[in-house]
């Protein structure tokens, strides 16, 4: 499979379809899904969450060019915002000439914790119970979940932590292909009461931490300097890194910064039926691990001048559990990746955040984000100003080459584009 295909976005939905037909494993079935634009029925969903009325929509695109370990991938992304697909995409081509993206995800360790009430004197005596105990404790949690124990997955270690008035229990659970929440919550949940009777304490509450810092994801790409410059000139290696390094510096950028890397991270997420509330708080969690809030992603030339960008980042990603097998849009989803472990998706969302960040850094350090977004923000725009379908296209291309592009200009473009056809 080759993800590099030219003029994907000229094509029309049947032409679209084809090229995944013939790049992914997916049946005609999935293909009917997407052609009918019908992601689920009422039942799926009412399994799902409660009081269900009906399915809410989001576009899901696909993006291109992306080779991530030496393998080609279509990316699926649900999102609402114009820009990101096809920034990804413009991203993932400059990267794929110098070989594409180098990942790295190995560890999918996530942390259950158990609130322990105990303070003073008795601390010692409660974590030297605990620890004694540690074998019978790791196999109880691992006797809730013989499915995860036979994927080689399970719990694996505790750790103690200290806080004023109670201590803490990590509990370090291996979860192989699931995001584990619910895994480890059931395993925390088991223990606990052990915990009480063989340390003689009371525990308080008893949950999964996003902070999921024994599950980085890891992603470097090379951005060549030539062909940088040759489409925005000399310098712009090291305006990118500028801009970097204001990220780097001040918090009020590198929150922004950030969310353009969950931009590719989260439209996966939503399209592989993954958590994305999850995956949010672990990587802003982690920009700030050290009190100060940093970027994810770093930046710095090698020695002929190319752009290097790396990211780090913890990702809680599945691909069982949770919804991703019960939403038949993530299971299709997962198959257009045609990803094998969770540690594949992670290693390929990784990429895809690189790949999102360099391409906000490069817009941002040459014509600026709007030039780009607006563009394609302007059909948004026509349709806020009261378009029909076949009046869109017009009205945001006149607002384009007025470089005019706000519901206003749409309201009188659309009032002249009436007129003149009446
Ligand atoms: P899950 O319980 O639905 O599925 C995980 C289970 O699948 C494992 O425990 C294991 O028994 C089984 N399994 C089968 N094949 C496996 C494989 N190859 N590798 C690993 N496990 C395999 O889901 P989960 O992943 O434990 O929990 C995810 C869900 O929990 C998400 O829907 C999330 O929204 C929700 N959740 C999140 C939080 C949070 O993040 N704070 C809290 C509560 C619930």
């Amino acid at each position: 499979m080759a993800s590099n295909i030219s003029g994907f976005y000229k094509m029309s939905q049947e032409e679209r379809l084809e090229v995944l037909k013939q790049n992914c494993k997916i049946s005609d079935e999935e293909l009917h899904l997407l052609k009918e634009l019908k992601p689920m029925d009422f039942k799926t969903a009412d399994i799902m969450i409660e009081n269900v009325v009906g399915v809410f929509g989001l576009p899901l695109g696909i993006a291109t060019n992306f080779v991530v370990n030496g393998k080609d991938y279509l990316i699926p992304m649900a999102i609402e915002e114009s820009s990101v697909v096809a920034a990804a995409s413009k991203a993932a081509k400059i990267a794929r000439l110098s070989g594409g993206f180098k990942a790295d995800a190995n560890k999918q360790h996530m942390i259950g914790q158990i609130q322990i009430m105990v303070k003073g004197k008795k601390t010692n005596s409660v974590i030297k119970k605990i620890r004694a105990n540690k074998k019978a404790l790791l196999e109880k949690a691992n006797a809730c979940d013989k499915v995860l124990v036979s994927f080689g997955g399970g719990a694996k270690d505790l750790i103690i932590r200290h806080f004023e008035g109670f201590i803490v229990l990590h509990l370090i659970v291996d979860v192989r292909d699931a995001m584990g929440a619910n895994a480890i919550n059931t395993m925390c949940e088991t223990i606990a009461p052990e915990i009480e009777k063989i340390a003689n304490c009371r525990t308080g509450i008893k949950i999964i931490s996003n902070l999921a810092v024994y599950r980085l994801a890891k992603a470097k790409a090379v951005f060549t300097k030539h062909l940088l410059e040759e489409e925005s000139g000399k310098g712009i290696v090291d305006e990118i890194i500028k801009a970097w390094k204001f990220a780097l510096a001040d918090p009020y950028r590198a929150v922004t910064h950030n969310k353009g890397i969950m931009n590719g991270i989260d439209a996966i997420a939503i399209a592989t039926g993954n958590d994305f509330r999850a995956l949010e708080a672990g990587a802003h969690g982690y920009a700030c691990i050290k009190g100060n809030y940093k970027p994810l992603t770093k930046y710095y030339k090698d020695k002929n001048g190319n752009l290097i960008g790396e990211i780090t980042m913890p990702l809680q990603f599945g691909i069982v559990g949770g919804s991703t097998r019960v939403n038949p849009m993530a299971k299709l989803c997962l198959n257009i990746l045609g990803v094998k472990s969770a540690q594949e998706l992670a290693e390929v969302a990784a990429s895809v955040g690189l790949a999102q960040n360099f391409a906000a850094l490069y817009a941002l350090s040459t014509k600026g984000i709007q030039y780009g977004h607006m563009k394609l923000h302007a059909k948004n725009i026509a349709v806020q100003a009261g378009a029909k379908n076949y009046e869109i296209d017009a009205v945001a291309e006149a607002m384009i080459s007025s470089k005019s592009i706000n519901e206003a200009s749409a309201k009188e473009i659309l009032k002249k584009i009436r007129r003149d056809t009446l």
